[in-house]
């Protein structure tokens, strides 16, 4: 399949052409603020099965169906209660997935058997534009090969997706860069399944009292059961074995340079001087926004260069850092040396 690319100079042309792509049944890639999404028509079961097919995405792991405004949530869900609507309220459109018993007309494969569905209205205008030329809501998960870091470019998808699907449209580097606060609403205390860009301080300022389920930061046992079955997957990672280090700058430096494999480091900015081996940052040691930006298209980058090895500078764990730090826990299979 020849995998078209929209530009964005395209403009309206490039999102009804992506549009009618869609509602023909085929796979487009979006930008949004958080990950590039590959996207299908949620209602269309048919048309979402190839989304797990062009990813390799194991058959049980769900998918966010994405809105253009907050009213189309309702046909989706089976009660959009008081929680929820002051969720929508605080933080959408931006990223946070909400999620909520499903309705009827959501298909199978979109919930991947689950009774509960997960919803997100977009803050990037071609995202939402694309939604509302569609008329009906998008499934997108991210637009990688399932396991590998998320895209942030329409370039990154481009590596992964080139022939696989029907078009990838442009729409710049994403903002935040890594994927959206992922909380559950199906039980009586709302739960975190996944750190993103919308912090668990804010969520409690709306909420009152959050849990973190024990996943974000913990490997699962192989028994354990898992509510956010994207969880209990390696995920984020490069073909590199990656390590995160803690540790002052110079005995990070020693360390990786008394290494035997092909070594590059993951520093951040202005680091990169006091390193003996190839050195990619990501963001300066104090700002978790510039890191959680960079993290995928660095970590896309030390396979570029054809590392073997990737040690990563221990990240900030302020507001945005926690989903930082959970990223890199998967992508580096939870392996974590402190110095
Ligand atoms: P991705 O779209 O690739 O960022 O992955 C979506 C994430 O949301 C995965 O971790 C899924 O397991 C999770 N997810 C989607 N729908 C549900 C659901 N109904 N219940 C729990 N987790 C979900
Ligand atoms: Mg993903």
């Amino acid at each position: 399949m020849d995998t078209k690319f929209i530009k964005k100079e395209d403009g309206e042309k490039g999102i009804l052409e992506a549009a009618r792509l869609l509602k023909n049944g085929e796979l487009v890639a979006i930008p949004t603020e958080t990950v590039y999404g590959l996207a299908a028509n949620a209602l269309d079961g048919d048309a979402v099965e190839k989304i797990f097919l062009a990813k390799g995405r194991p058959q049980d792991n769900p998918l966010i169906v994405h809105i253009s405004q907050t009213d189309e949530i309702l046909p989706l869900v089976e009660g959009f209660d008081d929680r929820a609507k002051a969720l929508a309220e605080a933080f959408w459109p931006g990223p946070l997935t909400i999620i909520l018993p499903k309705s009827e007309r959501i298909p199978t494969q979109v919930s991947a058997g689950l009774d509960t569905v997960a919803v997100r209205m977009p803050s990037h205008p071609t995202a939402r534009a694309i939604i509302k030329a569609c008329g009906f809501p998008l499934a997108a998960p991210s637009a990688n090969t399932s396991g590998k870091p998320s895209p942030t470019s329409a370039a990154h998808v481009m590596d992964d997706m080139n022939g696989k699907i029907a078009a990838v449209v442009d729409g710049g580097n994403c903002d935040v860069g890594i994927e959206s606060t992922v909380i559950t609403l199906a039980q009586n205390t709302p739960r975190i399944l996944r750190p993103g860009g919308i912090t668990h301080e804010q969520l409690e300022s709306v909420l009152g009292n959050v849990e973190i389920d024990k996943a974000v930061f913990k490997a699962l046992e192989n028994d354990e059961k898992v509510l956010s079955p994207g969880m209990k997957y390696k995920h984020y990672s490069p073909n590199a074995r990656v390590i995160i280090v803690k540790g002052s700058l110079e005995n990070f430096a020693k360390f990786a340079a008394d290494r035997q494999e092909k070594t590059c480091v993951v520093c951040f900015d202005g680091e990169e001087r006091a390193m003996s081996v190839p050195a990619f940052s990501y963001g300066h040691a104090d700002n978790p926004q510039e890191q959680a930006r960079e993290l995928f298209d660095v970590l896309r980058r030390v396979d570029d260069e054809n590392m073997e090895l990737a040690l990563v500078r221990f990240p900030s764990l302020d507001g945005v850092g926690i989903a930082v730090y959970n990223r890199l826990l998967r992508a580096a299979g939870f392996e974590v040396v402190e110095l």
